[in-house]
């Protein structure tokens, strides 16, 4: 019944099951790391929030991977690529208007000013289909 210390396999001594200091260091190192990836992925984060600055257009909030790809297709335009390189078609009812499949479920919207196609948005289908008259 007595409470003797016992030297543990780290080379501690002490009571229990086990050494209350490699624990107490173990949960030290853990709440480290978890502060360190904390702080990387804020980092991360913020990067990739400022990179939004250079957009013509509003890409937040989108999915990253639509981001990504509506970039693409921005700098494409910039360079004076056809939007028809990207799929794009002029709406039926706004000749001055092309829309470009980005995915599969988000397209930019485009205005045609003459000899310059200016990215306006991007949106989603639900956003797109309110949008349409008649659609
Ligand atoms: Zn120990």
């Amino acid at each position: 019944m007595s409470r003797r210390k016992k030297i543990f396999s780290c080379g501690h001594k002490g009571y229990g099951q086990v050494c209350h200091r490699c624990a107490n260091e173990a949960e030290r190192d853990r709440i480290l790391q978890h502060d360190r990836v904390r702080e990387e992925k804020r980092q991360q984060k913020q990067e990739w929030d400022s990179t939004f600055a250079q957009d013509p257009i509003n890409l937040k909030n989108l999915p990253t991977h639509v981001v990504v790809k509506a970039r693409v297709i921005i700098a494409g335009l910039q360079s004076n690529k056809n939007y028809r390189e990207y799929g794009g078609k002029r709406l039926r009812h706004n000749r001055w208007i092309i829309s470009i499949p980005v995915t599969r479920n988000y397209r930019m919207i485009c205005h045609d000013c003459g000899n310059l196609l200016l990215p306006y948005a991007v949106l989603s289908h639900e956003d797109y289909n309110v949008d349409k008259p008649g659609g």
